[in-house]
């Protein structure tokens, strides 16, 4: 008999869960259903584990994305999303996001600031 080991995974707390969201990776909008770790290695050996953020799209389809992508849709609405290189950008993002999540929207225009000055093609394209 063959049965599918399950992957270990938890749930965990997340402010904008049940609420309208982006993920600023791949600019779907939808409801973020869950965030969970999971144990994404092949091996039980080595374990590898990640947050993931499942959004469910307009389609009704979830995607799961990285939980540093999830940003409140209804908030603020188009970010500039540095790209995926940037390592300087990516914290500018995450700080951005949790700022997000406190509300706290002089901090959020902060980091869009120090973002488009880091990339002033993003500028243009607001
Ligand atoms: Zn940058």
């Amino acid at each position: 008999m063959h049965e599918a080991v399950p992957r270990p995974f938890e749930e965990v707390p997340h402010a904008l869960l049940r609420k309208r969201v982006r993920d600023i990776a791949s600019g779907v909008e939808g409801e973020l259903m869950a965030v969970v770790r999971e144990d994404v290695s092949d091996t039980p050996v080595r374990e590898c584990w990640v947050k993931l953020a499942y959004v469910r799209g307009p389609s009704g389809r979830e995607i799961s994305t990285a939980v540093a992508n999830i940003e409140a849709a209804d908030l603020f609405p188009r970010l500039p999303v540095p790209p995926d290189s940037c390592a300087e950008c990516a914290a500018h993002v995450s700080e951005r996001f949790q700022a997000q999540v406190e509300r706290d929207r002089s901090r959020v225009s902060d980091m869009n600031v120090l973002i488009m000055r880091h990339h002033p093609e993003l500028r243009a394209r607001r």
